[in-house]
């Protein structure tokens, strides 16, 4: 069965502009779905913590900052956009308290919703408005005139709006312009989950790291096998998303063509897959998420200590140093903003 997609002309803008709406976090999709809505002319405010060094951000673009719970008082439609991992307690702490008959809790992923964290009171539906692509792409594209496509689910719809609001609330941000795919919570949170595990980030990270390592351990320099392994990545993957697995190979040569066919197979072979299924099963099982919530319930010591050891790897070191030759490429600096996946 085709998925069902909506543009433009299936959403009532109308609806989010008649509604409060709270954004709540001003990261990476925070910022860009407050100011998103604020040009489309909805009424937005964005909730806070009192310390947050993100209010002076939020402040500065001319957007009313509260705290969570004032926003979420003040509103009858929520999105949650702090990090995953705090969701519940912001929830529990400010936002719960504030909810009633009629408003709608929004998210940008339903790992909180999929795996019970976050229980909303009868009454309140709850849905989501998933970008699928990072923060900064969503607000590019808006204002470019352009959108960036979203997923869009209703897990609870108490006012038999929920998916409207929904969509309006999608072309509000500039969903519709590039089409909003209807999917369910779980759908969205177990594929994106395996999908930023298997092949995105975990798979890509570590394909990565074991190509650097064995060429720099059968003697090749470390800044050639940076270049190899990881530098010319982009122009692979944009050439994949222009045309698919077909266009890239169609651009390569012949021989990175035959190489592929019968080298790739040798590299990712089926225990590959099987390896795949079993980080499937532990994501739809819950094991994933327990393991996460946990370990950021006791501070994240797993986490840090992950963080620490992958950034020790020699190729963050040569990266760095290669970087500098490419002015024209982004700094550093950029990866405090925010991430994709
Ligand atoms: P982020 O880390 O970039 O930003 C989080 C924001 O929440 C910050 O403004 C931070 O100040 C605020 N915050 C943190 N703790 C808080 C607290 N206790 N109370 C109030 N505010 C707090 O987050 P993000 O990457 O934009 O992710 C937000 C949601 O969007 C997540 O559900 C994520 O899975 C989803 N998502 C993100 C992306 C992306 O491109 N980053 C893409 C699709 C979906
Ligand atoms: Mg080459
Ligand atoms: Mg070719
Ligand atoms: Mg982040
Ligand atoms: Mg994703
Ligand atoms: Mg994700």
């Amino acid at each position: 069965m085709a998925a069902e997609i909506f543009y433009e002309d299936d959403a009532d803008l109308s609806i989010i502009q008649g509604r409060k709406v709270a954004v709540i976090g001003y990261g990476s999709q925070g910022h860009a779905h407050a100011l998103n809505l604020r040009d489309s002319g909805v009424d937005v405010r964005v909730g806070l913590s009192e310390g947050s060094s993100s209010r002076a951000k939020a402040e500065a673009e001319g957007l009313t900052v509260k705290t969570v719970a004032e926003a979420a008082a003040e509103a009858d439609v929520i999105m949650i956009l702090t990090p995953d991992q705090v969701q519940r307690t912001v929830y529990a702490d400010a936002i719960q308290p504030n909810l009633k008959d009629g408003d709608i809790l929004l998210f940008a992923h339903g790992l909180n919703i999929r795996f019970g964290y976050i229980e909303a009171p009868q009454g309140v539906d709850v849905a989501m408005v998933a970008p699928k692509g990072p923060g900064h792409t969503v607000r590019r594209e808006y204002e470019a005139g352009r959108g960036v496509p979203c997923l869009v689910a209703v897990e609870v719809d108490a006012s038999g709006k929920a998916q409207e609001i929904a969509l309006s609330y999608a072309k509000a941000i500039g969903g519709t312009r590039a089409g909003v795919i209807k999917t369910t919570f779980t759908e969205e949170t177990e594929s994106d989950l395996f999908g930023e595990q298997a092949v995105l980030c975990g798979g890509m990270s570590h394909l990565v790291q074991y190509g650097f390592e064995t060429l720099t351990e059968a003697g090749y320099q470390p800044e050639i096998a940076y270049f190899e392994v990881l530098h010319e990545l982009e122009l692979i993957v944009d050439l994949m998303v222009e045309g698919g697995i077909s266009k890239q190979r169609w651009s390569i040569s012949d021989t990175a063509e035959y190489g592929d066919y019968v080298s790739g197979p040798r590299v990712i072979d089926p225990s590959v897959k099987e390896n795949m299924k079993a980080v499937l099963s532990d994501i739809q099982d819950g094991t994933f998420a327990r393991r996460f919530m946990e370990d950021q319930d006791a501070g994240a010591p797993e986490f840090k200590q992950l963080r620490e050891k992958e950034e020790g790897h020699p190729i963050e070191a040569t990266g760095r140093e290669l970087r500098k030759l490419f002015v024209w490429t982004d700094s550093d600096s950029d990866y405090t903003e925010g991430t994709a996946a």
